[in-house]
């Protein structure tokens, strides 16, 4: 499942390539599961609108677009590229789910099995979603009529020190629990979780609640530090992500302590011990968290 660097990675690679560019046509499969919005609203919405902007949100891909083109569109006259200071007025937003692709491409390029939406655009390139197992979504919104997509928790690489300390004041479960806990962080994983916690030197089953000031801005700092290294790796495979040719795996941060159990910890040696908490695989080091 991609975790919040991947996500970062891609809206990152597909936003060089797409800003500034004019949805011309879509094309949607006819498989019900993707459409969040349906499909034949939802491609009405898209038509004609450019694309102001492609950010993360929590682990979603969110689009920011513009209005849409008030006279035909013509895709031999002018130069694709529209003003990228206005105002959004509605929003794609695309949740890669379990084992979906956003990918930019051109329509020439074969089509992967379990394409499920095709964007054609005014540069002559094409954004394509791809998806075996269909438990992405596709959503647009119309701003006028609608808020625009929030994650459900503070955003961890934006999160400020006094807003981490009170989202954790007086919880009364596991940190690593809290850490995944989507209400209250957007977007932290098992993986980001664990390396996160051992960075901190901060045992996962520790009270979230019984933390110290200290305590939690080491980890908010480590929890930081452990996504922008992650996102640093995945930038240099971000083609292999978001242009079509290629789709090798995310660049894999080298991991301290997860699904590192039995071995000795890179920093003391001590072997590292797995448990069961809220249900997920944990591991850490006896020696270098307390
Ligand atoms: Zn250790």
């Amino acid at each position: 499942m991609p975790e919040l660097p991947e996500v970062e990675t891609i809206a990152r690679g597909v936003n060089l390539r797409v800003r500034g560019d004019r949805i011309v046509e879509v094309w949607f499969g006819g498989k019900r599961e993707p459409f969040k919005t349906p499909a034949a609203r939802q491609a009405k919405g898209l038509e004609g609108r450019s694309i102001l902007e492609v950010h993360r949100t929590g682990k979603h891909i969110v689009c920011e677009l513009g209005a849409a083109a008030d006279r035909p569109l013509d895709q031999r006259g002018g130069s694709p590229l529209v003003e990228c200071a206005s105002e959004p007025s509605a929003q794609w937003i695309v949740h890669l789910g379990m084992t979906g692709r956003l990918l930019v491409t051109t329509p020439d390029a074969p089509v992967a099995p379990h394409t499920h939406a095709r964007v054609s655009l005014m540069s002559g390139r094409e954004l394509r979603f791809v998806d075996p197992r269909r438990f992405g979504r596709l959503e647009f919104r119309e701003l006028s009529r609608n808020t625009g997509f929030l994650a459900p928790g503070a955003d961890p690489l934006s999160v400020t020190a006094a807003e981490f300390a009170r989202l954790f004041h007086g919880r009364r479960l596991a940190i690593k629990a809290a850490l995944l806990n989507q209400k209250i962080l957007s977007g932290v994983g098992n993986i980001y979780a664990d390396e996160s916690l051992f960075r901190a030197g901060i045992r996962p089953r520790r009270l979230a609640g019984r933390l110290s000031r200290a305590e939690l801005e080491g980890l908010r700092l480590a929890l930081g530090e452990v996504l922008r290294d992650a996102i640093r790796l995945g930038g240099s495979s971000v083609s292999d992500y978001v242009d079509a040719e290629g789709a090798r795996g995310f660049f894999q941060l080298e991991h301290c302590v997860y699904q590192r159990t039995g071995l000795p910890c890179l920093r003391c040696q001590t072997p590292i011990r797995r448990l069961v908490l809220a249900g997920r695989g944990t591991h850490y080091c006896p020696q270098c968290q307390r």
